[in-house]
């Protein structure tokens, strides 16, 4: 199976500093006749700076025995690795990081004692580190996982709280729903509050849209022929997308990923709940072995088995996430708690097909369809039981002619906007306050 590496960035805004992540990444491991016969080589060492939590990955074509030692005055973090050459792969890791890392200041690396190579991060804060180990999958080997969380981790909410000032979300539901699409407001600007203080008290509540770019970090998604990452297409459509719905008046947007990092399917449903959203649309793009596939197509959950075989495979391939993304199994964060999906999905689900309707008749003025209907299958991203939530594949980027249409700025934002139209028609006529939520 090919290694998924995009070849080369998406657009010149992407930092050198990740281009050159790219390259290492192109770099083949350390041919066997130079590698010691009992230790273990790191054939790839990355790191993945955000500010929600910064990633280490260490690769290896064997399990490596690690241990981590917290260390105070100054913080820092000693990761010792048993049986590991001190290749340049790993010698160099302090080269890669960037200064604007939001927890790491500094990285050493030297051989401890015989055998032995230890890591220390030296630290910009105290943090919350989360160790782990990956069994290799799809194009993947062992992987050692060092995450470093902030110790009290932002709150997605309080992006929000200057809306929800002054009144509770669901009061005054009998009231008519506000004109919400109408002009803007004189003097009103994308970033000023979308609720005017002269709004009546029922009408304070913003409608709230999560948009979830598929994939990041660790995990690039699907990978075009010419080597585009379905990471990059779908962070620049989603947060076109963001810009869009955010200057309407009435309307606020949450991006469950601002960067390039990996955020497992569980967490972005979490976030969307968090924000009580009220709508929740994951942006991809689809891959198929043969070139020829082509169109746009979205998706809602089903609770009973898949529309078709393709809309279970695809649903079996974007729920490999989290396995390719790399998931902590042994954390206790709260976000990883997976209760409340058990509960039954109709009236979200019900919502969902309406919203996906709107958002395809909207998208088959940009592209063609690949499929006429909103398909439903068992995607993991879809499952906030109450939030209508629904899955755009924005083209096929193993096809090249679309691979190219969904690189191009002119695209991804003629694409936005057919997703923007569809979401607008959707609210104008289902106005969050009347609709049932479950509780
Ligand atoms: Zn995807």
């Amino acid at each position: 199976m090919p290694r998924r590496i995009c070849r080369e960035p998406l657009t010149a805004r992407v930092s050198i500093e990740r281009r050159r992540v790219c390259q290492w990444l192109l770099l083949p491991a350390v041919p066997w006749w130079i590698q010691a016969v009992d230790a273990t080589t790191i054939a790839s060492a990355r790191l993945w700076p955000a500010q929600e939590y910064t990633r280490l990955i260490l690769e290896s074509s064997s399990a490596v025995a690690h241990q981590m030692l917290p260390m105070k005055n100054p913080e820092r973090l000693v990761l010792d690795l048993e049986d590991v050459e001190l290749t340049s792969e790993i010698a160099q890791l302090g080269q890669r990081l960037q200064p604007s890392d939001p927890y790491i200041q500094a990285i050493r690396v030297a051989r401890f004692k015989p055998g032995v190579v230890r890591v220390v991060l030296e630290l910009k804060t105290e943090v919350n580190p989360q160790l782990f180990a990956l069994q290799p999958v799809a194009d993947y080997g062992h992987r050692v996982v060092l995450d470093l969380y902030p110790l009290t981790p932002p709150d997605p909410m309080m992006a929000l709280l200057d809306f929800e000032k002054g009144g509770t979300r669901d009061i005054d539901v009998d009231s008519p729903p506000p004109d919400r699409f109408g002009p803007v407001e004189r003097g009103s600007s994308p970033n000023s509050p979308l609720i005017s203080p002269k709004s009546k008290p029922g009408l304070k509540r913003p409608i709230i849209v999560a948009v979830d770019p598929g994939h990041g970090g660790e995990d690039p998604g699907a990978v075009g022929p010419r080597g585009t990452c379905e990471k990059h297409v779908t962070l620049a459509i989603a947060k076109k997308l963001v810009a869009m719905l955010g200057a309407q008046p009435g309307m606020r947007t949450m991006l469950t990923r601002d960067d390039d990092y990996f955020v497992p399917l569980n967490v972005r449903v979490q976030k969307a709940r968090r924000v009580q959203a009220d709508l929740f649309i994951s942006i991809h793009a689809d891959a198929f072995t043969t070139p020829a596939a082509r169109g746009s197509s979205v998706f809602a959950l089903s609770e009973h088995g898949a529309t078709s075989a393709a809309a279970r495979w695809l649903a079996q391939r974007e729920n490999e996430a989290d396995l390719i993304g790399g998931v902590n199994l042994d954390s206790k964060e709260p976000f990883l708690a997976r209760t409340l999906l058990d509960l039954s999905q109709t009236a979200q689900i019900n919502d969902s097909l309406r919203v996906g309707r709107s958002v395809l008749d909207g998208i088959g003025a940009v592209n063609s369809l690949h499929k006429g209907s909103v398909e439903q299958a068992g995607f993991a991203v879809l499952k906030a039981p109450d939030i209508p939530s629904i899955l755009v594949e924005s083209a096929f980027i193993s096809n090249p002619d679309e691979e190219l249409k969904l690189k191009s700025d002119r695209y991804q934002k003629q694409f936005a906007e057919s997703i923007f139209g569809g979401v607008k028609r959707y609210f104008a006529q289902n106005p969050p306050l009347s609709r049932s939520k479950l509780s």
